[in-house]
């Protein structure tokens, strides 16, 4: 018998977007033994170029100077809704951007948002490509989708991997995420 850690996670369906599905990623780096949400977090609402964080000056400099293919600016918010990871031994969750946002996660620039509007983000830390997820952190993710399956009636065919998202809108497949490693037809039956 395992025991399942227990999941403490307060939803306000009320003041969210009527979500239809959930896209699972990976971090595709590695756990550490301390938080590294608050990594992903400062990323995302930092000025980056070709996925470096930069100085804002330094963005500015390498912008007029061509520098550079891929220039962000910061976000409002970390793109995915939350994530989890193993904390000091033992599997967390955190919140990320509000529920009343879409998410900045699932976008195929040129094809389709649809994913990002509908589809609630969460990030696992971990570069599931490389192994599958501990028992502990899959028994957690399992318990952690279920919890917001239930709050917005989310069935588990709509529960999936960032990479189906390409397969959904039939575009080629772009991305891994969440990982060779992480089954999810295998996911969805454990739902
Ligand atoms: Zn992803």
């Amino acid at each position: 018998m395992t025991i399942r850690p227990k999941l403490d996670v307060e939803i306000d369906a009320i003041n969210s977007r009527p979500w239809k599905g959930i896209v699972w990623h990976h971090s595709a780096s590695p756990d550490g033994q301390t938080r590294d949400w608050d990594g992903i977090v400062k990323y995302h609402t930092s000025y980056r170029v070709d996925y470096e964080t930069v100085t804002p000056e330094e963005f500015e400099r390498r912008l007029k100077a061509g520098q550079g293919n891929v220039f962000q600016k910061p976000w409002k918010a970390v793109g995915y809704h939350g994530g989890t990871e193993f904390v000091s031994g033992q599997p967390v969750f955190s919140w990320g951007r509000s529920l009343a946002m879409i998410g900045a996660h699932a976008g195929v620039k040129d094809a389709s948002n649809q994913f990002n509007e509908e589809y609630i983000g969460f990030c696992s830390i971990g570069d599931f490509d490389k192994a599958p997820p501990n028992p502990l952190l899959w028994d957690f993710n399992l318990r952690l989708t279920r919890t917001f399956m239930d709050a917005f009636r989310i069935p588990a065919s709509h529960v999936i991997g960032h990479y189906e998202v390409f397969d959904k809108l039939g575009v080629p497949r772009q991305k891994t995420c969440p990982g060779r490693c992480w089954d999810m037809g295998l996911f969805r039956s454990e739902l």
